[in-house]
C-alpha cells in the first residue's frame, strides 16, 4: 500500500494532513465536545470526515471549512453526509466565522488542526470570540502546554497571555502519535477554549497587550527593564509597583494588563 494513505486518500503535507484513525480515541473526542442538536456546530478542517460522521450523528448538522479541493470535493458527494454538511470550501485564517452566528446561536467550534497553522488560526479565531460558546482543538501538546502555562513556567509566553486574557483554557487529554495516519513527529493534546463573558479587568486596547508581549517574549532572557526599554522606563515601571529586575516570565496576566493600559495612556 503507498505511504500516508487513508481511506484512499494520499495525505498532504502541505495541509497538515494527519487523520485520526483509532474510534476509541474519535469516541473520546466526539464525548469532550458533547454536540447537541440545534447547535451552530462549525469544523475546521473536517478532512476525510473522522470527527465529522460522529458530530453529525449526535447533532443532526454541521458547517465545515475545508482548504482541500480534494476533500471538501469528498464531503460534497459523500452520501450521508453531504445532505446534513453546509461545506466552506475555504482557507479558515481568512474565514469570517461572525457570519455564522447569531446572538440566540453562538458557535461551537471544534477542529483537529492543521499544525503548521494553529497559533495564527488560534489568534484569527479569538477575534471572533464575542461570538462563540466553545472551541474544542486537537494541537500540538506543546501548544496546548503553551496556552495554558502560568508564569514562572518555562512554557508561559504571548500565547499563553494573548489566550488566558479571553478565555478559559482547559486542557482535557493527551493523544500520541499512533492515533494518526500518518504518524506526526509530536505528541498532540485537545484543549477546551471558553470565551470570557465578563472581563473583570479589561485592557483599553488588545493589541497594546499584544503588543507588550512581544517586546517582553522576544528577549526572554533579558530582564523587563531592558526588554520594555523602548516603551516604558524604570521609574515607570516602579512606579506601577513593577520591579525592573524581573524577566517577562516573572509577570502576571494582571501586571501585563498593567502595562497595556500604560502604554495606550502613554504611547512611547
Ligand atoms: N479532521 C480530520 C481528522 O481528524 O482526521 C483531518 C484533520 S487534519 C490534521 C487537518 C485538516 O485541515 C485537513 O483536512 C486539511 O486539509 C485541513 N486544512 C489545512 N489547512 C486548512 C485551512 N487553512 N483552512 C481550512 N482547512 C484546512
Amino acid at each position: 500500500m503507498k505511504k500516508n494513505v487513508h481511506l484512499g486518500h494520499q495525505a498532504k503535507k502541505r495541509f497538515g494532513q494527519n487523520f485520526l484513525n483509532n474510534d476509541a480515541i474519535i469516541s473520546k473526542i466526539v464525548d469532550a465536545i458533547n454536540p447537541e442538536p440545534g447547535e451552530n456546530l462549525i469544523e475546521i478542517g473536517p478532512g476525510l470526515g473522522a470527527l465529522t460522521e460522529p458530530v453529525v450523528d449526535r447533532a443532526g448538522a454541521l458547517s465545515v471549512v475545508e482548504l482541500d479541493r480534494d476533500l471538501a470535493h469528498r464531503l460534497k458527494h459523500h452520501p450521508f453526509l453531504a445532505p446534513k454538511l453546509t461545506i466552506y470550501e475555504q482557507d479558515a485564517l481568512k474565514f469570517n466565522f461572525s457570519e455564522l452566528a447569531t446572538p440566540e446561536r453562538p458557535l461551537r467550534i471544534f477542529g483537529n488542526l492543521p499544525y503548521n497553522i494553529s497559533t495564527p488560526l488560534i489568534f484569527h479565531l479569538l477575534t471572533f470570540k464575542a461570538q462563540v460558546k466553545d472551541m474544542h482543538f486537537m494541537l500540538q501538546k506543546e501548544v496546548v502546554q503553551r496556552m495554558a502555562s502560568g508564569p514562572d513556567c518555562k512554557s508561559y509566553g504571548r500565547l499563553s497571555v494573548m489566550t488566558q486574557y479571553q478565555c478559559q483554557v482547559i486542557p482535557v487529554m493527551e493523544i500520541g502519535p499512533e492515533a494518526f495516519t500518518p504518524a506526526p513527529k509530536v505528541d498532540s493534546a485537545i484543549v477546551r477554549l471558553i470565551p470570557h463573558t465578563e472581563i473583570k479587568n479589561p485592557v483599553k486596547n488588545l493589541s497594546d497587550l499584544n503588543r507588550v508581549c512581544l517586546a517582553a517574549f522576544n528577549q526572554r532572557r533579558k530582564t523587563i527593564r531592558n526588554s520594555f526599554k523602548k516603551l516604558i522606563s524604570s521609574e515607570q515601571l516602579e512606579l506601577l509597583n513593577i520591579d525592573p529586575s524581573i524577566r517577562p516570565e516573572n509577570l502576571s496576566l494582571d501586571d501585563f494588563i498593567k502595562l497595556a493600559n500604560y502604554i495606550t495612556d502613554n504611547p512611547p
